[in-house]
C-alpha cells in the first residue's frame, strides 16, 4: 500500500469538509482510508480489512456523507453495527465528521433500548440510521422505518456481526434496501463467512487489505 496518496485534499471532499477534517486534528489519511476513501467515493461497492484502531469510521462515514443530500430529510444512509456500543460510537463520529454540513441528523437504534423513544425519533426523521441488525429488523418489520431513499447501506465489524450469528439478519435487511445503491462492507479480519455474505448482497465489490504494520 506505498505510494498512495494521505492528503485529504486529494479527494473529492468540499472545502468545508476539508477544513472540519483538519479542525479534527484529522491531517493525513490512514492507511486503510487512502487506500478505500477514492474507490468509495466513487460509487464502487467495497470489502475493505485492517486491524481494529485503524481509523476504518471515517473511511465509510465520508463516503456515505458524500453520497447524501442534506436538503431531503429521508433515511439515505444506514449501517450495521455488530453491539450498541460500537452503533453510539459510529453515530459519534459521524455527527464530528457531519459538521460542516448543516442539519444532518443521525439516530441509533439498538436492542436493549425502549423501542418508543425509537419509534418517536423514526417519526420526526432522520438523514442517517446507524444500528443492530436485529433491531433494525424490527423496525422494518413494523414498518417504522423507510428505506426507500436510500443510497449506502454499510456493515461495520462484519467478521463481529457472523460471531453473533446475525447473517440472516444482515441478508433480510440488506434485500429491503433498494437495489440502486453502494455497498460497504468494513471489518478487522477476513473469515470465510465475508465473501458469503457479500455473494448474497455486493455489486461486484473491490476488496482491500490494510496488512498490519510489524
Ligand atoms: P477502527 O474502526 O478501524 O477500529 P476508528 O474508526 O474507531 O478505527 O478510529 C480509531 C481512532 O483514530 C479514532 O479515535 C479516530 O478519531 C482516529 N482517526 C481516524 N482517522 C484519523 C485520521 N485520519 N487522523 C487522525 N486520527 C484519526
Ligand atoms: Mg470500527
Amino acid at each position: 500500500m506505498t505510494g498512495l496518496a494521505t492528503d485529504f485534499a486529494t479527494l473529492p471532499l468540499s472545502p468545508q469538509a476539508l477544513a472540519n477534517l483538519t479542525q479534527l486534528g484529522y491531517l493525513q489519511m490512514t492507511p486503510i482510508q487512502a487506500a478505500s476513501l477514492p474507490v468509495a467515493l466513487l460509487g464502487k461497492d467495497l470489502i475493505a480489512q485492517a486491524k481494529t484502531g485503524s481509523g476504518k469510521t471515517a473511511a465509510f462515514a465520508l463516503a456515505l456523507l458524500a453520497n447524501l443530500n442534506p436538503r431531503r430529510f429521508a433515511v439515505q444512509a444506514m449501517v450495521l453495527c455488530p453491539t450498541r456500543e460500537l452503533a453510539d460510537q459510529v453515530t459519534t463520529e459521524i455527527r464530528r465528521l457531519a459538521r460542516a454540513e448543516e442539519n444532518i441528523k443521525v439516530i441509533t437504534l439498538c436492542g436493549g433500548v425502549a423501542l418508543r423513544g425509537q419509534l418517536a425519533s423514526l417519526e420526526h426523521g432522520a438523514h442517517i440510521v446507524v444500528g443492530t441488525p436485529g433491531r433494525i429488523m424490527d423496525h422494518l418489520d413494523r414498518g417504522s422505518l423507510n428505506l426507500e431513499a436510500l443510497n449506502t447501506l454499510v456493515l461495520d465489524e462484519a467478521d463481529r456481526m457472523l460471531d453473533m450469528g446475525f447473517f440472516e439478519d444482515i441478508v433480510k435487511v440488506a434485500r429491503l434496501c433498494p437495489k440502486e445503491r453502494q455497498t460497504l462492507l468494513f471489518s478487522a479480519t477476513y473469515p470465510e463467512g465475508i465473501q458469503k455474505l457479500a455473494a448474497q448482497f455486493m455489486k461486484s465489490p473491490q476488496q482491500i487489505t490494510v496488512q498490519a504494520q510489524h
